[in-house]
């Protein structure tokens, strides 16, 4: 389907919740997970459960070399996170769930950022034996450079300044739940919209990739800008196989009469 198509839908739509995943971010420069080449090509994604990050201090390290790794650069917002603020700023969208955990949809001007996922921006403490998936900390958080500091000094795996227990970037990892808040309000937009944008993700992960069936169970309609196909595309009202960064400026251009 057009990028017309996209753009008709988008300018027909007085809500469109954006979601988004990797695949926003790649054309800033920050790989995806499953694309050939991807982070899974080159880290074991068993290695690096919550569980196993608490019990195992070498996964620890290894979780922070990763981490000096992906979010190591500079990166800068592309024409994708920025067409996706645009959108919000005109009053035609009340905001972006992200898996992402990037922070470039905040750096694009959106205001309204609901991130499943977390952030890479900050550390937090986790307590020493967290229970199931949950972290069970002393409140301690902290920009990431805080840890980043310490490792460059040679402390590999930094502990709580205040409790000493474990610090771990705060982002969700496998086995670790989503914090039940965020996931009630991105539930609630999804419910609320007129149109649900999903952009740039395999849409594979549970339980954030059931939020567009929602949105679609509620009676929104379903646009699908990724690459390549997704398992949802036969539920799509619109579905455009392309580059985000090309595909949405058009589109919401358009959209926007501009
Ligand atoms: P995914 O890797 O499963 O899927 C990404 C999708 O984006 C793929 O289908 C790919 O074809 C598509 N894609 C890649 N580049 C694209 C582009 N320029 N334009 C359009 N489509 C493009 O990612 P996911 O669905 O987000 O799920 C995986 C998990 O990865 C998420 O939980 C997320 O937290 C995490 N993740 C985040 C980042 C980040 O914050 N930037 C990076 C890697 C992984």
């Amino acid at each position: 389907m057009s990028t017309g198509e996209l753009a008709a839908l988008l300018a027909g739509a007085g809500r469109t919740v954006v979601f988004t995943g990797a695949g926003v971010s790649t054309e800033s420069g920050l790989d995806d997970f499953r694309s050939p080449g991807g982070i899974w090509d080159r880290y074991d994604p068993r290695e690096f459960t919550f569980r196993r990050y608490v019990e195992d201090p070498e996964v620890r390290r290894r979780s922070w070399r990763l981490r000096r790794e992906l979010h190591g650069g500079d990166h800068e917002p592309n024409p994708a996170h920025r067409a996706i603020a645009r959108l919000e700023q005109a009053g035609r969208s009340p905001g972006v769930i992200t898996q992402n955990v990037d922070g470039l949809h905040a750096d694009a001007g959106s205001t309204t950022v609901v991130r499943l996922h977390g952030t890479t921006r900050r550390v937090e403490c986790i307590g020493h034996d967290p229970p199931g998936g949950r972290p069970d900390g002393c409140g301690f958080s902290a920009p990431t450079s805080w840890a980043m500091e310490r490792i460059e000094d040679g402390d590999e795996d930094p502990a709580c300044p205040d409790c000493g227990g474990i610090v771990k970037s705060a982002t969700i990892s496998f086995g670790q739940q989503l914090d039940p808040a965020v996931l009630a309000r991105a539930r609630r937009m999804c419910e609320e919209a007129d149109c649900l944008l999903a952009v740039g993700s395999s849409l594979q992960v549970r339980p954030a990739a059931g939020l567009p069936r929602l949105a679609v169970d509620a009676g929104a309609d379903l646009a699908i800008v990724n690459a390549e196909p997704t398992p949802l595309d036969g539920l799509a009202t619109v579905t455009v196989h392309g580059l985000a960064g090309e595909v949405l400026p058009a589109a919401v251009d358009t959209a926007l009469g501009d």
